[in-house]
């Protein structure tokens, strides 16, 4: 499968239906992956990213959208990468709590967290600037990126194409997903980026999403 530019230097790595869709955006300055994958993806992203003219070590920054392994397994690739999630899920990577991290059959890569994310925090890849959105539910540490002037929002595992996120894994709570995606749905989004399945594009389309979803699950 080739690699899919989303919208002008925004590509999406989709490798298997286990792993996650991994996003790259490509700044002017530096080149920023949203999420990684599991360990099966580092082989295909290898493929994307030679596609690009890209090699591995020209990624210099991963954003996790919270700290299940298929988010950050793939994250062993980019050795010249710095890697930041939100504090809470961190703290569970760096006890290497394999109930929280969803941790498979050896070997098993967990990454050295270089900082913590928080909420309103503004990641600039210029020409993006990515605000950190805490969306607890998935899990406490939940995150989305949301980058105003284009209207994209990278919703991690809280929000999906007609669907929500699991909330019955340690930390997971229903009531906290639907806070949520409340907060979510009063942005203006044009481009919703989930970290599994189909992407949707419009304005209109993403409202009819969040009202299909709140009709549905709330
Ligand atoms: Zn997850």
């Amino acid at each position: 499968m080739p690699v899919i530019e989303l919208t002008q230097n925004v590509f999406l790595f989709k490798t298997s239906d286990l792993s996650c869709n991994a996003f790259l955006i490509k700044g002017k300055e530096k080149n920023v992956l949203i999420d990684s994958g599991t360990i099966t993806s580092m082989k295909p992203h290898t493929e994307f990213l030679k596609e690009l003219n890209l090699r591995a070590d020209d990624i210099s920054l991963i954003l996790h959208t919270h700290g299940h392994y298929d988010h950050f397994q793939a994250d062993k690739l980019y050795e010249k990468a710095k890697f930041f999630l939100s504090e809470f899920d961190s703290k569970h990577l760096e006890q290497e709590n394999p109930e929280f991290t969803r941790r498979t059959k050896e070997p098993f890569f967990y990454p050295k967290i270089n900082s913590y994310l928080k909420e309103n925090q503004v990641i600039e890849v210029n020409p993006f600037s990515l605000k950190v959105i805490s969306t607890p539910g998935h899990t406490k540490g939940s995150i989305c990126f949301y980058e105003e002037n284009k209207k994209m929002l990278f919703s991690g595992y809280t929000l999906f194409f007609h669907t929500i996120g699991r909330t019955d894994l340690q930390s997971g709570s229903f009531s906290e997903i639907k806070n949520s995606i409340q907060k979510l749905s009063e942005l203006e989004i044009e481009f919703l980026f989930p970290g599994h399945g189909k992407v949707i594009q419009g304005l209109k389309e993403n409202q009819e999403n969040f009202k299909f979803v709140k009709a549905n699950f709330f």
